[in-house]
């Protein structure tokens, strides 16, 4: 019986418990608003899987996905976030009318699989949802253990009309001119570099990597913004996307509708 250890309590799961956490409808989302710092209105949000343990109560993503991936049970998971994040947002859409974006975070084991083209495609026409209201997030080590498989997949992706992330941007040690080959259209900045040791480093680092996104007509997001300085900084560096638990933690798509509802009605006031 193949069985993991959640860093939660180190308590034993079963893999066949993640098996049936499908089928019983325990694999949900929460959705972190994504802002325009500027205007400082919700433009998107991105998609953060849960399993919701009988047992166990809430586990996060770290609990679980590395497992999904080494036993291939990731696919299905997948199939089922890129299912329940578009049918979501063809819902939510619909009843703010406003152009909103749902990013979703797709695993490296997952950018080696072909099928997962038509399974995005497949996705978006089950729900109607718009090409261009779709996001796939990438890390850049994932992109970097197959450049040329993984740039074949992404194009193929963009040619849906989706929009390409480059997630935790930074982190890597990759070769920009490996990154360049692919016109990925978002760089996510990652935390790390949001919440640098000193103030020096960190707007070195921040001013570095906007004037090289910007010079690759790509736009930011910075994560982990925390604080109201984090978003004075950003500005003033050039960043006009963000998101952090100043602007809002993960929430259910319940509470994401309310908050641009609540915006929307705001801004007529
Ligand atoms: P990520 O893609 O870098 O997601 C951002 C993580 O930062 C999320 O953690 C989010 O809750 C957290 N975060 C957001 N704002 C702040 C902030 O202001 N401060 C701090 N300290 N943290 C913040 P989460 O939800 O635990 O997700 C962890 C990772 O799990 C994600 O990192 C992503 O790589 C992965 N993940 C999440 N959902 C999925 C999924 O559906 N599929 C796959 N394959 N991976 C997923
Ligand atoms: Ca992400
Ligand atoms: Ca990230």
């Amino acid at each position: 019986m193949i069985s993991f250890r959640s860093t939660k309590d180190d308590t034993v799961i079963l893999l066949e418990d993640l098996r049936k956490a499908i089928e019983r409808n325990e694999i949900t989302l929460l959705y972190q608003p994504i802002v325009s710092m500027q205007e400082r209105n919700t433009v998107g949000f991105e998609a953060l899987v849960r399993w919701q343990h009988p047992r166990l109560g809430t586990l996060m993503p770290t609990d679980f996905v590395p497992i999904a991936e080494r036993s291939g049970l990731i696919n299905q998971i997948s199939i089922h976030v890129l299912n329940k994040a578009t049918a979501d947002f063809a819902d939510l859409i619909r009843k703010t009318e406003r152009d909103l974006f749902v990013s979703v975070n797709i695993s490296s084991r997952e950018l080696l699989r072909h099928d997962i083209v038509q399974d995005i495609d497949l996705a978006l026409k089950n729900c109607g949802l718009d090409a261009s209201r779709l996001r796939i997030e990438v890390t850049e080590s994932m992109v970097m253990d197959n450049p040329e498989h993984s740039t074949q997949i992404l194009k193929r992706i963009k040619d849906l009309g989706v929009g390409i992330s480059l997630d935790d941007f930074g982190t890597g040690y990759s070769s920009l001119s490996y990154l360049l080959r692919f016109a990925f259209d978002t760089i996510k900045i990652d935390k790390s570099f949001v919440q640098a040791r000193s103030q020096h480093e960190r707007l070195v680092v921040l001013r570095s990597i906007i004037a090289l996104a910007h010079s690759l007509d790509q736009s930011i997001i910075a994560e982990g913004i925390e604080y109201e300085s984090d978003v004075t900084d950003l500005l003033q560096l050039g960043c006009e996307f963000a998101q952090g638990y100043f602007f809002g933690e993960p929430m259910k798509t319940s509470d994401a509708l309310k908050m641009v509802m609540d915006e929307a009605a705001a801004q007529k006031a």
